[in-house]
């Protein structure tokens, strides 16, 4: 009996099979370009396996995930050409004609790092990603959190000091919220140059500082027992060890427990899973599909 699952982001899709381990089998990594063609290549992916079960997808957002609704696996106000209003489960569903069961890309992620990786046996936790966007997988009380529709970490509006960063921001919504303000997108804006490509400390520092705010605001409202930190940006090089330094210091003290003090090496970690949290917690899902 074989598993699918799709860490279906808004750069790329991977599309993975696998059977009753946690690790993928096979997985196939192509861009997120047209709906159509994005759709299309994870159809012909998943026909050719000859026992598949369920398929597990966990979807770039902002997405419908409430199972109950006549727009259930549709994504709604993308900033992302072409993918507006793009029923996604719709025709996967039909082409293959499997369970499907559905969440965040993120939380997808969070699943996967919960099973198997950095955030194994706890109930509060949150997975945040900083690549080309930035998002955020919250889980509560040992369910991934849902709600109006799901949340948006990326687009938390954080304080923004224009006398030392004059940058406005890149998100489309809000311009300086955390996503404009601290994604890769927002880094190669205001620096002119790729995050991989920058070694100037004093954006890096600038980096840390805004993400801590972010981080900041998850210890404050969710109460998290530990936030791992991944994506493309965040897992630079000595990036997680610059958070690690803020983030006491932007909480100021006021939240008393070790894990932001003297333990937050172990507080704030990197994905266990590497780059593989995704895929991993979208197989996890479509175990819960049958
Ligand atoms: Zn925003």
């Amino acid at each position: 009996m074989s598993f699918g699952g799709i860490e279906a982001g808004g750069t790329r899709w991977n599309c993975a099979v696998g059977g009753d381990g946690p690790q993928p089998e096979r997985v196939e990594t192509f861009p997120t370009t047209t709906p159509a063609e994005t759709i299309g290549r994870a159809v012909e992916f998943f026909a050719a396996v000859p026992d598949l079960e369920a398929l597990g997808l966990g979807l770039f957002g902002p997405v419908d995930v409430r199972r109950d609704s006549a727009r259930w696996g549709t994504i709604t106000t993308t900033p992302k050409p072409g993918w507006r209003d793009v029923d996604v489960v719709g025709p996967l569903a039909e082409a293959l004609g499997v369970p499907i069961a559905l969440d965040t890309d993120v939380n997808a992620a969070a699943i996967g790092e919960w099973r198997h990786g950095a955030a194994q046996g706890l109930d509060t936790f949150v997975y945040v990603t900083v690549g080309t966007g930035i998002g955020g997988g919250a889980f509560a009380n040992g369910r991934p959190v849902h709600g109006l529709l799901h949340p948006e970490i990326g687009h938390m509006l954080i304080p923004h000091d224009r006398v030392r960063d004059p940058f406005d921001g890149c998100c489309p919504y809000h311009g300086d919220c955390l996503e404009g303000l601290a994604s890769g997108t927002a880094m190669r804006e205001r620096w002119g140059r790729p995050a991989e490509e920058i070694d100037d400390s004093a954006a890096w520092d600038l980096e840390a500082e805004h993400l801590a705010h972010g981080l900041a605001n998850l210890v404050l409202t969710l109460s998290a027992e530990r936030i791992v930190l991944g994506g493309g940006v965040g897992r630079s090089p000595g990036l997680v060890e610059r958070v690690r330094a803020r983030l006491p210091e932007t909480l100021a003290g006021y939240v008393d427990v070790p894990q932001l003090s003297t333990e937050v090496d172990t507080y704030l970690v990197p994905p266990a899973l590497g780059e593989h949290s995704g895929v991993i917690g979208a197989l996890d899902l479509a175990r819960t599909a049958c």
